[in-house]
């Protein structure tokens, strides 16, 4: 059975994904898989941009999303005759029998299935199954330079998989699997104001919200990022050798946090 891995460390925005699917897909027509996808608006595989922080601690993440694959999926409880789960786990509407069958983009919860209106039919991802057919990538995964996007048998992929999170909904069981999804960060930096300079290797320790603690040391631009975390309760405390420890208690994260300026003053 195939399966997707993406790898968002790896992923650098390039869109290059995205415009490979409109490349495969718009004018050409993949029957019996895909009739052609409309050439605007319409992105089978989209790459979703999020900002985490507050300037100038700003993180920009991308996450590659299309149709999850799934074991269970909704598109095809909806429309049991008009969608196909292949043996190789690809999931496929088919163009024929689905013609007017508008309820199917609804059913999925992922938001993957776009209705064409010109050809009266609901159009999603197809894992590319024309080329999977003859031993080829999708062509998503073909252009993609960093490695980010991969394909391919999931006994191949093992040790990704256990690593790796999918964004489930309902039971449905997506086979698109992510490694190193974006989660929430806290940083900020630490002065000393006395001589308008930052504090370099000051230790940073943040209380987590079931009580154990993480350490880190400013780096050489006094700053201390706190990574992969997630929402919550925290506590951070800095102490740096001749000035007076802070304390900050009671930090809630709701999103990514930059707590600022942490000037400190001398003992
Ligand atoms: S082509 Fe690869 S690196 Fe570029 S946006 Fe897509 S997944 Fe990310
Ligand atoms: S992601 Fe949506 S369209 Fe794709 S298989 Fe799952 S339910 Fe169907």
């Amino acid at each position: 059975m195939k399966v997707f891995v993406i790898d968002i460390d790896k992923c650098s925005g390039c869109h290059n994904c995205q415009i490979a699917c409109k490349d495969e897909h718009c004018g050409n027509d993949w029957m019996p898989y895909a009739l052609p996808q409309p050439n605007s608006g319409q992105f089978w595989m989209r790459v979703k941009q999020k900002d985490h922080g507050q300037v100038p601690k700003v993180r920009v993440e991308y996450t590659p999303w299309m149709c999850m694959h799934c074991d269970s999926p909704a598109c095809k409880a909806a429309a049991p005759d008009a969608v196909q789960k292949r043996d190789d786990g690809l999931v496929i509407i088919d163009p024929a029998k689905s013609k007017g069958k508008r309820e199917i983009v609804d059913a999925c919860p992922y938001g993957a299935i776009f209705y064409n209106e010109e050809l009266d039919v609901p159009q999603k991802c197809t894992g590319c199954a024309h080329l999977v057919d003859e031993g080829e990538l999708p062509h998503c995964v073909d252009l993609c330079a960093t490695g980010a996007l991969r394909f391919g048998e999931e006994e191949d992929f093992a040790d990704e998989i256990a690593a790796a999170e999918t964004f489930e909904v309902n039971g449905t069981g997506p086979r698109v699997y992510y490694l190193n999804l974006p989660h929430l960060f806290i940083g900020g930096e630490v002065w000393d104001p006395k001589v308008n300079e930052i504090i370099e290797g000051a230790k940073v320790t943040l209380t987590m919200p079931d009580g154990t603690q993480r350490i880190q040391m400013t780096d050489d631009f006094g700053d201390f990022w706190f990574r992969r975390i997630d929402a919550g309760n925290y506590s951070l405390k800095i102490e740096a050798d001749g000035f007076k420890t802070i304390e900050r208690n009671s930090i809630k994260l709701e999103e990514s946090l930059n707590l600022g300026d942490f000037p400190m003053k001398a003992v």
